[in-house]
């Protein structure tokens, strides 16, 4: 059995730098692994209208940009297939079918969507689609029998899901569907990058981004702005770096080689942060270090974006062709669950023999 990839994400947004450390930078290098048969990326429009469903034009304008981040964080799409959810509607049948085989004290119980219904305000009035997102990512996964799912900690909970719903399926209708395993990234940081506001999960709803494609300006503004120990008050008093956010974005972004550029009092990170523990280091030279670390990282992709830009019937032909292609995949995943499920009542002889011979008897 090949080895494929499914991923992708919802465009209710730019993508963030979140995304980058979390699944999109993984991605890249996965895909040019040469490992893979076969790498799915998705844009989860459908999904995305689970809590937005008053706000089309949101999801709808995102589209472009979701694609854009992916041309130019380095997605190939000579490499991998690039499509829209909503163009494949026989996701949508597959998840009619697995919403069978999944309880709804089981969904309830899920904290991925528990917490994202807290953080919407959603309370009693909960969207039954975004309720039952799970058991749509399960149909996004299994259409195209992905093995690889390369995903951020936050997605865990679905991933479990979906093995749990493959098996059910696979246990009463016979082996059709593939288990999926998440790859999470093994920094820990990188798993769930806070905001900038350094509390919750960075977060295209919340606000709290710096965005791929945002100026070297923007960002720079963004880090100054952040939230470092509010104890670190002059240069001399010892700081703290755990919950720092400064040091939480080192932690995500910063490789050894960055010393020797742009720091070189310090070899590595563990030498910055004894010395910030130890006082005498200001915020702005952690600041001004890490404004130089991620304009190494986001350089080459803002340029990239901003020649895409000028080529927008390209990205869009791009999707367009990979929407076409994932849907064959997708359509013959369907024929087999039909065929497994015994509802391919006009494919299947025998079921036509028996019917007729029953009523001739
Ligand atoms: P929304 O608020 O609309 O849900 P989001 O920012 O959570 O948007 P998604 O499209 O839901 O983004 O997530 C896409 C992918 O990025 C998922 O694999 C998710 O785990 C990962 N991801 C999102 N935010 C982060 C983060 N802060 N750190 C690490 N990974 C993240
Ligand atoms: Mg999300």
């Amino acid at each position: 059995m090949g080895k494929i990839i499914l991923t992708g994400d919802r465009p209710t947004g730019r993508l963030h730098v979140g995304h980058y450390v979390g699944s999109l930078r993984r991605r890249v290098e996965l895909q040019d692994s040469g490992e893979f048969d076969k790498i799915f990326i998705m844009i989860a429009d459908a999904q995305a209208l689970t809590d937005n469903a008053e706000h089309p034009e949101k999801v709808r304008e995102n589209i472009i940009e979701v694609a854009l981040d992916y041309l130019s964080a380095g997605l190939d799409p000579d490499k991998c297939t690039i499509f829209i959810q909503s163009q494949i509607p026989e996701l949508t049948e597959l998840t009619f079918y697995y919403m069978n085989l999944v309880t709804v004290a089981r969904l309830h119980r899920n904290p991925t969507v528990k917490n994202e219904i807290v953080m919407r305000g959603f309370e009693e009035s909960i969207p039954a689609g975004f309720f039952t997102y799970p058991v749509s990512q399960t149909s996004d996964i299994t259409a195209f029998k992905a093995t690889t799912v390369p995903v951020g900690e936050d997605q865990l909970p679905m991933l479990e899901q979906a093995r749990e719903i493959v098996r059910k399926f696979n246990s009463i209708y016979g082996d059709v569907l593939v288990e999926p395993v998440a790859v999470v990234p093994d920094n820990e940081t990188c798993k769930r990058l806070p905001g900038t506001d350094g509390k919750a999960k960075m977060s295209k709803s919340l606000g709290n981004c710096i965005y791929l494609a945002d100026s070297a300006e923007d960002v720079k503004q963004k880090v100054m702005n952040m939230y470092t120990d509010p104890n670190h008050i002059k240069v001399s008093d010892p700081g703290t770096v755990e919950g720092n956010t400064v040091f939480t974005y080192l932690d995500a972004f910063c490789k050894p080689e960055h010393f020797a550029k742009y720091l070189p009092d310090y070899n590595n990170l563990e030498e910055l942060k004894d010395h910030y523990r130890r006082g005498g280091l200001g915020d702005v030279k952690i600041k001004r270090f890490l404004c130089a670390v991620l304009d190494e990282e986001l350089a080459p992709i803002r340029a990239r974006r901003s020649e895409l830009q000028k080529k927008i019937p390209e990205v869009l032909e791009i999707l367009r062709k990979g929407s076409i292609e994932a849907r064959k995949t997708a359509a013959q995943t369907l024929d087999e669950v039909k065929a497994a499920m015994r509802i391919n009542y006009f494919d299947d002889d025998s079921w036509v023999k028996s019917q007729t011979e029953k009523y001739n008897q």
